[in-house]
Formats: C-alpha cells, sequence, structure tokens
C-alpha cells in the first residue's frame, strides 16, 4: 500500500518534471527547433520546393509579430534565396537549422519572438487554390512563365497576389496567344 502511494507520487513527480518537458521537445523537433505557438506559419518541403513562391511568407513577413524566418538546413538554396530575400527586406533575421530529431516535413517557418496571436499555420497547397479560385491549369502549371496580356489579365482578376510568379510580356517580346504557355490548349 505504502509502496503503491510512493510511487504514484513518484509518477506525478517525474510527469511533473519531465512529462511536459518531453511534449515541448516533440513540438519543438516539428517546427525547427521552435514552439509552436510561436509559429505564424509555415510551408512543407514539397511546397518549398515549387518553382512557384508562396506569396502569403511575404504576407506573413509583414506582420508586426513576425520576428525571424526559420529554413531546414539540407533544403537547396535555390529553392529559398527569394524568401530570404522577402525576410531581409523587412528585417527580419533567417536561421538555418538542422537536428537529426527533427520530423515531420516542415521545412521553412515564419516564427514570432514568444508566443503568437495570428497563426495560419500551414499555408494551403498553391495549385489546389488557384484552382478554386478559377485559375486555368496551364497558367497555375507554368510559374516562372512570360504571360500575353490576356492570361495576365486572368490572373490579375483571379490571383493578383501571384503576379511574383508570372512575367508580363511586353511589347518587345512579341508574345502571341499561339506561343504563350498560358494559352496552349485552352
Ligand atoms: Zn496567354
Amino acid at each position: 500500500m505504502t509502496n503503491d502511494n510512493e510511487s504514484k507520487l513518484e509518477k506525478k513527480a517525474r510527469e511533473g518534471a519531465f512529462g511536459p518537458t518531453e511534449i515541448k521537445k516533440g513540438e519543438k523537433n516539428r517546427f525547427l527547433g521552435e514552439y509552436e505557438e510561436r509559429v505564424i506559419a509555415y510551408l512543407t518541403e514539397d511546397q518549398v520546393k515549387e518553382t512557384a513562391l508562396y506569396p502569403e511568407i511575404k504576407d506573413v513577413l509583414k506582420s508586426s509579430e513576425a520576428n525571424k524566418l526559420i529554413i531546414r538546413g539540407d533544403i537547396a538554396k535555390k529553392h529559398i534565396s527569394d524568401y530570404i530575400k522577402w525576410a531581409r527586406e523587412k528585417g527580419i533575421r533567417f536561421n538555418r537549422k538542422n537536428s537529426p530529431e527533427f520530423r515531420g516535413n516542415v521545412a521553412l517557418a515564419v516564427a514570432g519572438k514568444d508566443a503568437v496571436t495570428q497563426q495560419f499555420g500551414r499555408i494551403p497547397d498553391r495549385e489546389e487554390k488557384l484552382q478554386k479560385k478559377g485559375l486555368s491549369d496551364n497558367i497555375i502549371r507554368n510559374a516562372g512563365s512570360l504571360l500575353c496580356g490576356d492570361c495576365w489579365k486572368e490572373l490579375m482578376e483571379k490571383a493578383p497576389e501571384e503576379k511574383i510568379n508570372y512575367k508580363k510580356a511586353g511589347i518587345f517580346d512579341k508574345l502571341t496567344g499561339a506561343n504563350c504557355v498560358g494559352c496552349q490548349n485552352k
């Protein structure tokens, strides 16, 4: 009886001392070393590696609560240089972090100094989001391309925040509907 009570007490003491710490440690390993309560938004590895950039991250970096941009250390520089540039423009420091203990697929996160009030969590996948907005698949899939006037207009009407991911054909580009990727197989 006495032993039982003692072990219960011990168990409670142990949980008190280590339980939450272990939970927090697991949580931090899922968010690149940050407490979840500090994470404003994040992208998965697949999202960071897309050709297109996520304009949501640019917005989040403008937030008054944004304090740092954290990027997993194994992500190639070509995928992240624009995100780093955005952070610099906003005076937000960035860290690259790696640990064999990291779990999950978070590859880029914007975090606050402390617990934040606005949390967006995982940013929705771009393709799905833009399909819902009614943007043509040819435009969605060809991020980085030069668009003709008509496709540019469609982009500006349906998803203007995506203009960072395309170039508008100028008069010297001699681009017509016939060779604009956005117009193919429409
Ligand atoms: Zn076009």
